[in-house]
């Protein structure tokens, strides 16, 4: 083989791993923009549904529901779309929501679920809201730092400069949830903090196969977590992380773990 054709061979060799490469990624990215257009029409949805109140309104104006299901002794909250750019974890607390309206009877605890705190990164596909916010950096305890690194993670003017977030802090006043579990994406693993016992995320583990971890490898200032840790009540929370943003998980088996962490406490 000559030079040139050894050179023109590997030429030809690394455009067809670009092609392939940049063909993945734009199919990833059109699966993840397919997803989050079923959460938002599954979304809107809620707004002719009348079990549905409205609990507070986005920067831009958006609703942001909420519904009680069950009256046991105990509340768990559970809080999806808290970043817009993780649609299957808004998806899962609706579907949640459609299995309690069938069955009501699955729980013992009551549920308060908040499907989509972020409407507005929804409807734009962005991890903060319309002020450019990153709600989960934006929560009042001690950690909250104005300081930051990337956009995205813009923490906000000062602690709950943001409507979201106020509407995530009324909801643990008005409710005095015993456990919060807060949806994510995309490390598809389950996160218990130090309040939450170990035996309720082995079950959550099981039914999904998650893998129960305890660090998510970087700092949260400000996150929810960081607020419910802090809280005078001790209460538990539970980091939910549904695994890649351009994939649905098995929400039969999502739907089945929150219901045993409801029924926990
Ligand atoms: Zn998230």
């Amino acid at each position: 083989m000559t030079k040139i054709k050894r050179f023109k061979n590997i030429f030809l060799v690394l455009l067809l791993i670009f092609i392939l490469n940049s063909n993945a990624t734009s199919g990833s990215h059109s699966r993840h923009n397919r997803i989050i257009k079923k959460a938002i029409a599954l979304h809107k949805k809620l707004e002719n549904n009348h079990h549905w109140s409205i609990t507070g309104a986005s920067n831009l104006g958006n609703e942001i529901f909420i519904r009680e299901f069950g009256q046991g002794p105990k509340t768990v909250l559970i809080i999806g779309g808290i970043h817009g750019d993780e649609p299957a974890s808004v998806i899962a607390v609706i579907k949640l929501a459609k299995q309690l309206e069938k069955n009501p009877g699955l729980i013992k605890n009551r549920a308060v679920l908040i499907p989509c705190l972020n409407p507005d990164g929804l409807s734009i596909g962005t991890r903060t809201n319309g002020n450019g916010i990153d709600i989960n950096r934006n929560f009042p305890s001690s950690t909250w730092s104005s300081e930051y690194i990337k956009d995205h993670n813009n923490p906000g003017q000062e602690p709950v400069s943001e409507p979201e977030t106020l509407t995530a802090v009324e909801a643990v006043n008005i409710y005095h949830p015993a456990m919060v579990i807060q949806m994510h994406q995309p490390f598809g693993a389950i996160y218990p903090d130090n309040n939450t016992p170990i035996e309720i995320a082995e079950k959550m583990s099981l039914i999904t196969g998650f893998p129960i971890s305890h660090d998510i490898g970087y700092t949260t200032p400000g996150s929810l977590g960081s607020f419910t840790a802090q809280h005078k009540n001790k209460i538990m929370c539970i980091t939910y992380e549904l695994g890649r943003v351009d994939r649905e998980p098995d929400y039969d088996a999502v739907t089945g773990s929150l219901i045993e962490a409801i029924n926990f406490p």
